[in-house]
């Protein structure tokens, strides 16, 4: 039974559990303000709660912090000086009236001075093209160095995820992706690839990532904290 004030603060909801062959537990906010909780394999639930529950204020603030930095994502005007990510860095925009294309030179991104519609579509078309020619440069790399097929790979507009891995082995990633650092990029190819051997999150899955990449919670760490800059 509860007691009068019992209840006031909303209960945590944990979004997802991920058991694996670790020592702790470990808190993720995602890009939705979900929670995601990293436990080992044998831990009793009402262990895993009482962690939970210990962290509340910490989850609480920063679940508040995600849901504020969603809501303020940036509103693409593809105006001069305004910065875009590529491959890890800042890109500023440069409205060139001598272009037909959206072309990178250097720090710059030379976007022709045409109407707002017209610079979103250019942009979008040349971030599509960049995730193609680098991600399939490196699902190559990776696909023979894990010994696991690529059958086919797809760049798509997906802004909930990273990327997927359909059927066998049919590989699509979002060209959002190209906005990150190509270690952190590398992650995302080395996990879709392990799904072609484990279509699951299991521990296998995991030992198979961590074997590649010792560090790859990093690049996951990465992901989390910049998805909110990561927008054609
Ligand atoms: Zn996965």
């Amino acid at each position: 039974m509860k007691q009068a004030g019992e209840g006031k603060e909303t209960e945590i909801v944990v979004n997802r559990l991920v058991r694996s062959r670790r020592k702790t537990v470990s808190l993720i906010i995602g890009e939705g303000a979900e929670l995601v909780v990293r436990a080992p394999l044998r831990m009793a639930m009402r262990d895993i709660e009482r962690v939970v529950r210990e962290k509340g204020d910490w989850i609480r603030k920063n679940q508040e912090l995600m849901r504020r930095r969603g809501a303020s994502a940036p509103e693409r005007m593809y105006a001069e000086g305004e910065p875009f990510l590529w491959m890890g860095r800042n890109l500023r925009i440069a409205l060139s009236p001598d272009e037909s294309d959206v072309r990178r030179e250097d720090g710059l991104l030379l976007v022709p001075d045409l109407p707002v519609e017209q610079r979103r579509l250019l942009v979008t078309r040349w971030y599509v093209g960049e995730a193609r020619r680098v991600l399939t440069e490196r699902v190559r790399i990776w696909s023979a160095l894990m010994g696991l097929p690529c059958d086919r790979l797809t760049i798509s507009m997906a802004n909930r995820r990273w990327g997927s891995c359909n059927g066998h082995a049919n590989l699509s990633f979002t060209a959002r992706l190209v906005m990150a650092p190509a270690d952190v990029i590398d992650y995302v190819v080395v996990h879709e690839l392990a799904h072609v051997a484990h279509k699951n999150h299991g521990a296998a899955f995991w030992d198979l990532v961590g074997a590649q990449m010792p560090d790859y919670s990093l690049h996951r760490r990465w992901l989390t904290e910049h998805v909110h800059g990561m927008v054609i």
